[in-house]
């Protein structure tokens, strides 16, 4: 038996990426990005009005600068506001509208003194107007011309650059691509970025007590719930897995199934026939076939029987039957091995919050995963009848890891939260 920390090196230290290539924008999230994408722009690329309003120039407006604002347009080099000692700032009484300009045009006219010009968000400030005053913050005067009716402004405009710099790295290679990369990635251009290759996974249910979830189970038969289970954990990591039902659990159908399930993937999970009983040949059969075996037993409650091993560039998984231990293993282990496997380091969300209630269990030489939810700040353990209990994982917000060695724990204590 190896502890989960080794179980866990041997994986990592196994995984390496096999092959890049192009994907499409549209199909890119949850690929894992190859190379460095950088930024071909400044942005925003030309400042930019945050707000629908008039462009002008602060000296003109009727207001009492505050430290922040002063500041902010203390950074536009050729625009500063004349100001009174006092603060104040020389105004005029309202200002005469010289144009209008919308997003996606390019100003014609400079602001001059006492001038504005009526802008859309996001279009290009024009020369000369250092501010954009909020279309909220003005009136229209009956002879067309604009007054200020606030105290005080901020500049309302996104500078040039001020996001990021032509040339800057925008997106490291190793990065898993979420929404926002995705927007990152359009903003800059790269409509086919490089990406690493994804696996080819495919799943396995073993147990003479499993049918179909649309069957009706007859006497001492069980649906099968691990493959659903592991297809879908396989779909949040947009991993599309080659489902390839039940095996019985004979050595000539486990043979022929396991030997299948090798040459169709680069990655095989199985679930069930790896612990101890009579008919648990899942080891054997793997050997046999020529699968190294790299481990097969753990220190963690749920899933010790849990089984890894390679032949040639494949690996395969043997993870305990029971739904829990199955979901737990593929949680903690399977998914940073395959994100391994696709150049991506993942590290699980982790909050630290106190315990909400002591927390007692026997001695243990093994390290133990809880289902646990939140409230109010705290955690509170998720009422668990042990690994055959997968109902108790619909209530779970995340587990917590009670490590070796420790057997109570205090109300009130710091624990780590992976959320699930
Ligand atoms: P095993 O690891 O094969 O000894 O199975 C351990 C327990 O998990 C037994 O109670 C099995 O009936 C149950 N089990 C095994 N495979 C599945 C599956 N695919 N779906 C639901 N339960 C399973
Ligand atoms: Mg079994």
């Amino acid at each position: 038996m190896i502890s989960f920390n080794e179980a866990l090196d041997i994986l990592l230290a196994t995984a390496t990426p096999f092959g890049t290539g192009r994907c499409s924008l549209a199909s890119s999230p949850g690929r894992i990005l190859a190379d460095d994408i950088l930024s071909d722009v400044d942005m925003p690329p030309f400042n930019k009005s945050a707000v629908d309003g008039y462009a002008c120039r602060i000296s003109d407006l009727p207001l009492v600068m505050k430290p922040d604002v002063q500041t902010r347009h203390a950074a536009v080099p050729s625009h500063t506001a004349s100001r009174t000692p006092g603060g104040e700032t020389r105004h005029a009484a309202s200002l005469q509208m010289v144009g209008i300009i919308p997003a996606g045009t390019v100003p014609t006219h400079p602001i001059g003194p006492g001038e504005c010009a009526k802008i859309m968000t996001g279009a290009m400030v024009p020369e000369g107007a250092d501010t954009v005053i909020m279309v909220e913050d003005t009136e229209e005067l009956p002879d067309g011309r604009i007054r200020f009716t606030a105290d005080t402004t901020a500049p309302n405009i996104c500078y040039k650059g001020e996001d990021i710099r032509q040339g800057d790295l925008v997106l490291p290679g190793g990065s898993l691509i979420s929404p926002p990369g995705i927007a990152v990635l359009a903003s800059v251009g790269a409509v086919s970025p490089t990406v690493y290759k994804q696996p080819k996974v495919a799943v396995i249910s073993t147990g003479d007590e499993l049918v179909d979830p649309k069957e009706i189970p007859g006497p001492a038969k069980i649906r099968n719930s691990n493959s659903s289970q592991l297809i879908a954990q396989l779909g949040q990591m947009h991993l599309e897995a080659l489902g390839l039902g039940i095996s019985g659990d004979s050595k000539e159908e486990l043979y022929a199934k396991i030997d299948e399930g090798l040459a169709k993937s680069d990655v095989l999970i199985l679930s069930g026939g790896v612990s101890m009983g009579e008919y648990d040949y899942v080891p054997g059969i793997m050997s046999q076939l020529g699968v190294e075996i790299l481990f097969k037993s753990i220190a963690i409650q749920p899933g010790r029987p849990t089984l890894f091993g390679r032949r040639g560039s494949g690996f395969v998984f043997g993870l305990p039957g029971n739904p829990v231990s199955s979901f737990v293993i593929f949680e903690i282990l399977v998914k940073p091995f395959l994100f391994k496997l696709m150049g991506h380091t993942y590290s699980p969300p982790l909050i630290r919050l106190p315990l909400g209630v002591d927390f007692r269990r026997k001695k243990s030489s093994r390290k133990s995963m809880l289902p646990v939810f939140i409230r109010e700040g705290e955690i509170f353990p998720v009422d668990y009848h042990g690994s055959a209990h997968i109902h108790s994982y619909i209530k779970a917000e995340g587990m917590i890891s009670i490590e070796i060695g420790t057997t109570e724990r205090k109300k009130g204590e710091l624990q780590d939260v992976r959320l699930l």
